[in-house]
């Protein structure tokens, strides 16, 4: 396609060179028949002299004839500058009309294009997100971790990963049907996200697991709070299709750095706490607090 407007360019500008040159003849002829007319003029008007002597009237008779011929060669020379001038012409319409072609083969590439990039952001959205609860996946949740961990390092913050697992869920799917387990999904990925600020995550890790990602963690002791409330909120009476429940959540806490110090013991542990806490009365158990060895 480049070549090609490159070719197109390139043929325009030498009909350009070739249509200047044909300008010139044309102006070359209108100085010749200026001339001649002038020439004639003057002829004239020594014809118009009383008594005018025979040699006089040879003389300009000799003038005209040069006259003449000088008309009849420009006559001649306008033919050919006319037939060239038809041919630019002819040229001219060929080369806007593949102009135009090549105009409308630019644009539907460039259409093609951002419809291509469109794709692929869509594409690389959905390779991010949970399809059910529209909630980051475990992709995207992995690669804030580790970006976290990063920001965390390096600015000496603490970062908190939260593991949230729900009480007995294949026990609602048995009473009460796939689609209310689905909603419920659902109803827990909105309240999880209504307790985070808009710069931490909330994220599906799959089934009937989320993970959230507190940045930026100054009092440890407001990450477990944090944890309880979202417990008693999650468990507050909600419908789903005329049935009202109340859903036991339990959530594993491990913060950075005192619980671990890389993404996957940080990971490892979240886990490993939020068992326990689905082994013991208490709904959140922060790591440390789980009398579990730390892994390493
Ligand atoms: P526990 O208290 O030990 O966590 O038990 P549980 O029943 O919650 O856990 P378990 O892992 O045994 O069951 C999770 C169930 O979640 C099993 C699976 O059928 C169901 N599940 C996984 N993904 C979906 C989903 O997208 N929609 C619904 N409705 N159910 C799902
Ligand atoms: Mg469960």
């Amino acid at each position: 396609m480049k070549s090609k407007s490159k070719d197109l360019k390139k043929n325009a500008s030498a009909k350009k060179a070739s249509l200047g040159r044909v300008l010139k003849k044309n102006e070359k002829i209108k100085e010749t028949v200026k001339e001649a007319a002038s020439e004639l003029t003057s002829v004239n008007e020594v014809l118009k002299q009383e008594k005018i002597p025979v040699q006089v009237i040879k003389q300009a008779l000799t003038k005209n004839e040069d006259v003449e011929q000088k008309v009849a060669k420009a006559a001649d020379d306008l033919k050919l500058v006319n037939a060239k001038l038809a041919k630019e012409l002819a040229d001219r319409i060929v080369i806007e009309s593949e102009l135009a072609d090549t105009k409308t083969d630019l644009a539907e590439v460039r259409d093609d294009l951002s419809k291509a990039q469109v794709e692929k952001e869509d594409a690389q959205q959905i390779a991010l997100q949970d399809a059910h609860t529209g909630l980051p996946n475990r992709v995207s949740f992995e690669q804030g971790l580790e970006h976290g961990l990063s920001q965390a390092k390096r600015h000496g913050w603490g970062l908190a990963v939260l593991f949230i697992d729900i009480d007995k869920f294949k026990r609602i799917n048995d009473s009460y049907g796939h689609d209310v387990g689905d909603q419920v999904l659902l109803m827990v990925a909105n309240r999880l996200k209504s307790f985070v600020r808009d710069e931490d995550m909330v994220s599906r890790w799959g089934g009937d697991e989320f993970v959230c990602l507190l940045f930026e963690v100054k009092q440890e002791a407001d990450v477990t709070r944090l944890a309880e409330k979202m417990i008693n909120q999650i468990a507050e009476d909600c419908e789903f299709n005329g049935t009202i429940l109340s859903i036991k959540a339990s959530i594993g806490i491990a913060i950075y750095p005192t619980d671990g110090e890389t993404a996957d013991i940080l990971f490892k542990n979240a886990d490993t706490a939020m068992y326990k806490a689905k082994g013991s009365k208490k709904r959140v158990v922060l790591f440390r607090e789980a009398g579990v060895r730390k892994a390493d």
